[in-house]
């Protein structure tokens, strides 16, 4: 049996900001992942700025490697798509000079490349100790820690503490937080891979289509370095039941059909498969810690209702998760009224562009609505600053939530 202070449950972007935030305290750590790194996660493989942001607060020599990192694709912009067929391009920075400063604002990176780069971070780290092809499956609380153990009993781990980054499928997190999946509060995603897609803006900028029978999902492609795309569609699963949506047939109707979309792809060649998980959403409130554990990213149903974005928020969690073991174990304390802070910390950090994207969410359901808001963005800044950071600045997020802004934004149209 392996003893440690705090065992992390996964090594995605969650589980690796937690442990190393961890190592920035010298707290040593388990890390434990079913899988082998590189492993492909299927994802828009968005990058915002949140991403780098947080790996900076966490070792600001990590932002510098990912600066370095090739597998990349920097993204100046995102084009909306409404239901109507209208687009705006809206540029993350309102004026920018690729020649004179070449960081943009947001990346694009697959996943194989991007969780591989953070699990290097952690083999860096002499404080985590990482077991890769290791799976956590059954849970047992002791009075002195968790016992944890892979389903044949012969891998077993205990730890005063658990932090739960096994993501949207997580046993932990209906097993014994009870928390579970509910249509309402959860999307169901496919993705696949292309190359040679043309008509992609020369600024990389990332498209959103929001077609009307999608609503409020949207048809995503995002563009890749080598020519290659990220090319998917994003549906509620309450919208995906209650239509009986084949989001696979979709998508290849939609490439094959779309007067416009058809074209573009017309040479585009599919790499691999196309491939589908959900997407837990932060759509509502839920209870993420107990005693001895907390639940981060995805396993904590924390991605972002209306963007879909789960990357930045799963290692915000992580590392307010690490944060969080260290004032337990300043206090001694591991018990679900001390790691209540956890949750607190949670929704004050994360809360308010939370509640934010459940409301625009809900307003983007209406096809005339969201022609009428793509309509006003054409002539509005504000707007167009509205919806750009709704994927990328945080700071800006934050003018959103209040009340001023949307009165300024009616009076000014
Ligand atoms: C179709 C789709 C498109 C998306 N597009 C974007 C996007 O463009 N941008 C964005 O920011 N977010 C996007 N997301 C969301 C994003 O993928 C997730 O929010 C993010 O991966 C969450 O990270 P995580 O570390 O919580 O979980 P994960 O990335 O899922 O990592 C969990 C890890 O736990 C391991 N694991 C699982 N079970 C066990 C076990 N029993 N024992 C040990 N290890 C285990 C897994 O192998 C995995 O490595 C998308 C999601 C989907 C499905």
């Amino acid at each position: 049996m392996i003893e440690t202070t705090v065992c992390v449950i996964g090594a995605g972007p969650a589980g690796a900001a937690a442990a190393l935030q961890l190592q920035q305290f010298n707290i040593p750590c388990v890390v434990v992942d079913k899988a082998v790194f590189p492993r492909d996660k299927v994802c828009g493989d968005g990058l915002s700025g949140k991403v780098l942001t947080c790996l900076n607060r966490i070792n600001p020599e990590i932002g510098t490697r990912l600066m370095e990192f090739q597998a990349k694709q920097g993204s100046w912009g995102v084009t909306f798509v409404a239901p109507n067929r209208a687009s705006l391009d809206v540029a993350y920075r309102p004026v920018y000079d690729k020649a004179q400063e070449p960081s943009a604002a947001g990346y694009v990176c697959k996943r194989m490349d991007f969780d591989n780069f953070l699990v290097d971070e952690l083999k860096r780290c002499e404080q985590v100790q990482l077991f890769e092809g290791q799976s956590i499956d059954k849970y047992e609380l002791q009075p002195d820690g968790y016992v944890l153990r892979d389903n044949a009993g012969t891998f077993v781990v205990k730890a005063q503490v658990v932090i739960v980054a096994n993501g949207a499928h997580s046993g932990f997190t209906k097993e014994v937080a009870k928390i579970t999946m509910e249509p309402r509060h959860y999307i169901a995603g496919i993705r696949a891979y292309y190359q040679g897609v043309t008509g992609m803006h020369e600024d990389s900028f990332i498209e959103l289509h929001f077609l009307d029978e999608l609503l409020p999902g949207y048809f995503w492609i995002f563009p890749l370095p080598n020519g290659e795309a990220n090319v998917g569609v994003g549906v509620l699963s309450e919208v995906v039941r209650k239509k009986k949506l084949n989001l696979k047939k979709m998508l290849q109707d939609t490439l094959e059909k779309d007067p416009v979309l058809s074209k573009r792809f017309e040479n585009a060649e599919l790499l691999g498969t196309v491939d589908g998980y959900g997407l837990p959403l932060g759509s509502k409130r839920r209870t993420l810690s107990g005693d001895r554990y907390m639940l981060t990213g995805d396993a904590g149903y924390l991605i972002d209702p209306f963007t879909g974005e789960g990357i930045g928020n799963a290692l915000y969690s992580g590392r307010i998760a690490a944060q969080q073991v260290k004032a337990a174990l300043e206090a001694n304390d591991f018990s679900a009224t001390q790691l209540k802070k956890y949750d607190d910390e949670i929704y004050r950090v994360l809360g308010p562009e939370l509640q934010l994207s459940t409301r625009m969410q809900k307003l983007v359901q209406r096809p005339w609505l969201f022609n009428l808001l793509l309509r006003i963005g054409m002539r509005n800044k504000q707007l167009r600053e509205l919806m750009s950071c709704m994927f990328y600045e945080v700071d800006l997020r934050k003018r959103l939530t209040r009340p001023s802004f949307y009165l300024k934004l009616l009076l000014n149209r």
